[in-house]
């Protein structure tokens, strides 16, 4: 059994789907830390609730002001617009967020007697995202079997998967990904415009699946 770091998003909703079709899912947690808007919470709690999977909120809100300048927690940092390039990528970057989740996934693991966490990084975040590497997710599975009395495993099952790989699963579990979240804006729809998007768009079109995400243009 595993509990899932879950976000909302396109790549752990479609997690969540796969561990539940294994019978596998044990839970998820969802994380508040000072991110610009909360529209993957509302896809997270809509896709939990028809999995049947509980949903756990760790409110880390407080740890917003330690986070520094990046585009997804600082007011005073606007959201890049186009294609993922180093110098707007490690804009995006919140300081050690997976490590942070991470441990206190695994906290709740423990307390949960479940003996695995499970995180969606894939092999398109392995540039822009340090703590999405194989390196880093080798490591921390190494501490987290060192943790407690009983081991933790980290599972990451898509971290040599691309994007498009994740969509074309989703599609096979039919995920409904009107009910995922991508966008660091959170407006009423996905702006279409920030690199995320533009990787979601992406991801689609080399996937073969069809698009049903509402952008603004
Ligand atoms: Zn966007």
């Amino acid at each position: 059994m595993a509990l899932i770091v879950y976000s909302g998003g396109l790549d752990s909703t479609v997690l969540l789907h796969k561990l539940a079709a294994e019978g596998r899912a044990d839970g998820a947690l969802w994380a508040d830390y000072g991110q610009r808007h909360r529209r993957e919470y509302d896809c997270a709690a809509s896709n939990c609730r028809k999995l049947g999977v509980a949903l756990d909120v760790a409110d880390l809100s407080a740890l917003r002001p330690l986070f520094g300048d990046n585009a997804l927690t600082s007011a005073a940092v606007g959201v890049p617009e186009g294609e993922y390039a180093e110098s707007n990528m490690r804009m995006t970057v919140v300081p050690n967020r997976n490590m942070i989740l991470l441990a206190i996934a695994a906290a709740r693991a423990i307390a949960l007697k479940t003996d695995s966490i499970a995180y969606a990084a894939h092999s398109g975040d392995h540039a822009a995202y340090p703590d999405c590497r194989n390196e880093f997710a080798d490591a921390l599975d190494g501490a987290l079997r060192l943790c407690h009395y009983e081991p933790v495993r980290l599972e990451r099952p898509f971290i040599n998967m691309s994007k498009a790989d994740i969509v074309k699963l989703g599609a096979e579990l039919k995920v409904d990904f009107s009910e995922t979240w991508s966008c660091y804006n959170g407006g009423e729809l996905h702006c279409g415009k920030c690199a995320t998007c533009l990787e979601r768009k992406q991801a689609f079109k080399s996937a073969g699946v069809e698009d049903t995400t509402s952008y603004a243009e």
